[in-house]
This record gives structure tokens, sequence and C-alpha cells, in this order.
């Protein structure tokens, strides 16, 4: 694995950054999606074949990263190409990539993905949402609950794992299907949630979703592996989206650093204030390395590798964004909590990284478990 940045990806970053300056933190979600698709960005890990730019996550995770480290995060990214875009391309059928790829990556259509459960929460083993043949017609029928799925209201679709049942075992497996926004008995319901945030959050039912045979991606029998396939570059990119908003947050931190003046030299100088984001710094570029590690590991197609790399990435990059925002925060003094800074509301943002889309908690129980081999409690 490359440590030293190649020059495209050299150049992939500063042309983004320079976007995502230009958009700014007052950025219009919309029309800095429009443009990042049209400049080719939103597709740069889809294949060539269907309109992307034939590169991978390594790629995708340095544009949400620069955009999140100008103030201007396209939270949509994490979903729509990464986990929707991946596993259509990598499992769906040629009519679905027909269909959906090319829109995915020119940003005319965007997709939401929902795995989340009430009764499930972070033991994804637990999801009831099923998916069962209607004999007559071959249709499917879906019936379940999601929550906290973001963006619906802004997709033309969302990507459903549900469940069907083995017919020779009778037990349940995951699959993964397409439903439209506005299909018959697929509700949403807005959570109003403690975040500035421009993507909303929605609670969803699925009341007997009518869905054609050709809405299942994939493959009935492989959906672990398939969900996977998308589960990883979520991490991945949720690793990129921390790491941005903790570049933003300490940014600002040592501009203001460098000038505040309330002795006789700035605030910066003084080693309390100096070291916590001299610390974060580097806590940034240690995520960041493990998180080029797991996008190259999944660009390889190491599967397995990329999992455990995946997870350690989102771990370390969300306790890093934690700290640096903190601190940010923190050496503003009480222009940190302004609307005029606007770094306070990234205090509640950055806990996101923290819990979504795998818990904290869940990243040291996998760790504990498949890395280090120790027993499990639950
Ligand atoms: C802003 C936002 C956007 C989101 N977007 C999406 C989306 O687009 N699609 C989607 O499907 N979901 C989405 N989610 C949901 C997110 O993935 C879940 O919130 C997350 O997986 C945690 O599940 P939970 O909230 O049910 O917490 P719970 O599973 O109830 O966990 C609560 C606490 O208990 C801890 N815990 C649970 N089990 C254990 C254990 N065995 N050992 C130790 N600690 C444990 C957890 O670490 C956590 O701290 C989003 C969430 C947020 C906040």
């Amino acid at each position: 694995m490359p440590t030293i940045e190649t020059d495209e990806h050299k150049a992939l970053r500063t042309a983004v950054s320079a976007l995502g300056k230009r958009h700014g933190r007052d950025y219009d979600r919309e029309a800095l999606w429009s443009e990042a698709a049209k400049l080719g960005y939103l597709g740069v890990n889809l294949p060539e074949a269907y309109g992307g730019g034939g590169g991978g996550i390594a790629e995708l995770s340095i544009v949400l990263e620069e955009l999140g480290a100008a103030g201007a995060p396209l939270l949509m990214m994490i979903v729509s190409p990464a986990i929707c875009g991946t596993v259509i391309a990598r499992f769906g059928t040629e009519a679905q990539k027909q269909e959906w790829l090319p829109a995915l990556a020119d940003g005319t259509r965007t997709m939401a993905f929902g795995i989340t459960e009430p009764d499930a929460g972070s033991n994804s083993h637990r999801i009831s949402t099923t998916a069962r043949r209607d004999p007559d017609t071959g249709d499917w029928l879906l019936t379940g609950r999601k929550v906290f799925v973001s963006g619906v209201d802004i997709a033309d679709a969302t990507l459903i794992v549900g469940r069907t049942e083995d017919s020779r075992t009778g037990r349940l497996k995951p699959c993964l299907f397409i439903v439209p926004r506005d299909a018959p008995g697929f509700g949403r319901r807005h959570i109003e949630m403690e975040l500035t945030a421009q993507e909303k959050q929605f609670e969803l039912t699925l009341d007997d979703v009518r869905l054609p045979a050709e809405a299942l991606v994939g493959d009935e029998d492989a959906g672990l592996l398939q969900l996977f396939a998308g589960l990883n570059p979520e991490r991945i990119m949720t690793a990129a989206f921390a790491i941005g908003m903790g570049r933003y947050a300490l940014a600002q931190a040592i501009t203001y650093a460098k000038d505040r003046t309330v002795w006789n030299t700035p605030i910066g100088a003084h080693q309390a204030i100096a070291h916590p984001l001299a610390q974060a710094h580097i806590d940034l570029e240690l995520a960041r390395l493990m998180m080029q590690k797991a996008a190259h590991l999944y660009d390889e197609g190491e599967d397995v590798a990329a999992g455990e790399a995946a997870n350690m990435a989102k771990y370390a990059a969300g306790e890093a964004c934690v700290k640096a925002v903190d601190q940010a925060v923190h050496t503003l003094g009480g222009n940190g909590l302004t609307r005029e800074f606007g770094i306070a509301s990234l205090i509640t943002a950055a806990r996101v990284a923290r819990i979504a889309p795998v818990s904290r908690e869940m990243i040291l129980n996998y760790v504990s478990h498949q890395t280090l081999g120790l027993p499990k409690s639950y």
C-alpha cells in the first residue's frame, strides 16, 4: 500500500478542496451536490462503463473528506454512491446497473439506505423487516419498520435491508430491496433531531409494500456477503466524514488561537491551548492513515481485511473528530458557542460519527472478538 498519496489523489484533493471552499459553510446542499456530480466527484468510485470515474472508495473518501474540511460535507455521499452504488455495481442485475449507476454518478438520482430498526438497533441480526413472495405474481411484499434513515425525502429510492425465509431451513436471511420513495405502503415520519444538518432522519413504515421481482438486488442466497460489500464503504466514508469535520473545526481553532490575545501573546502560544490542538491534528492524521489502508484493501477486493480496517478507521476517526471539535470549541472560549463562529453545532454532529453507522462499543466488541479472540458477553 502506498503511504504517500499519488499525484492523482493530491490533484483530486486540491480540486475538491477548492470546490468546497467556494461553497463554504453556508452551502446550498443541492447546488453543491449537482456541481460535485457534474465534475465527476460523486461517481468517482463507480464503473466507467456506467458513467462513473472508474476509481474506488479511496477516491470517494478524498472527495467527502475535503468537502467536510471546507465546512460543506455531503452526508448522502456515504449512502448514495458509497453503499448503494457499490452494492448495485457489484451485485446488481444489468438492468439495475443501467437504471441506477449513471444517475447516481451524475447526481440526477439519489438513493438512501435503511438497515436500522427500532427493536434491533446495533443488533442487526435481529432485524425483522420481512419480504415474502406473492405466489400468484412473483412480486415481493415487504413489511417492517426502520428508524433514523437519512435523506429519504430527497432520495428517489431507499435500499432497504430485509429478510427472506430460507425455504430449506426456515431461517431468515438478509436481502436488499430497492424501494421507490412513493411506493404505496411506504410511509415516513420526520424525526426531530438536535442536529444542525441539511439532511433529515426518518422513521419508516413498510406496510405490505409491493415490489416487482426485479426490486431484489443481487442473489437471494448471498445476502450477507452483499450487505457487507456496502457496509465496509459506509464505515470508510463515515471516517472521511469525521476527519473532514475534525479538520474543519481544528482549522477554525488554529486561526483563532493565532490572533486572539488576552495577555501579551496570542492564546495559541500557551501550551495548554497549543498541545491539545497538536494532539487533535496527530489523531486526525493517524485516523486518515487507517482510513486510507481500509480503502486500499477494499478497492483491492480484500473484503475480510478491509472489514477490520474499516471498523478501526471509523473508530479512530470518530474519536479524533469528537476530540478535535471539543478542543476547537474550547479554544474559542465564549465565541466557541456563538452562531457567528458556527462550531458549537459540530459538538452534536461529531457525536454522530461515534454512534453511526456502528457505535464505538460495537467496534470495540468486533476487535475484541474477531481480532483478539476474546470471549463474548452477549
Ligand atoms: C444522524 C444519524 C443518521 C443515521 N442515518 C442512518 C441511515 O441513513 N440508515 C440507517 O439504517 N441508520 C442510520 N442511523 C442509525 C445508526 O446507524 C444507529 O443509530 C446506530 O447503529 C446505533 O443503533 P441505536 O441507535 O439503535 O443504538 P443501540 O443499539 O440502542 O445502542 C445504544 C448504546 O448501547 C451500546 N451497546 C449496544 N449493544 C452493546 C453491546 N453489545 N456492548 C456494548 N455496548 C452496546 C451502543 O454502543 C450505544 O452506545 C443514523 C443515526 C444517526 C444518529
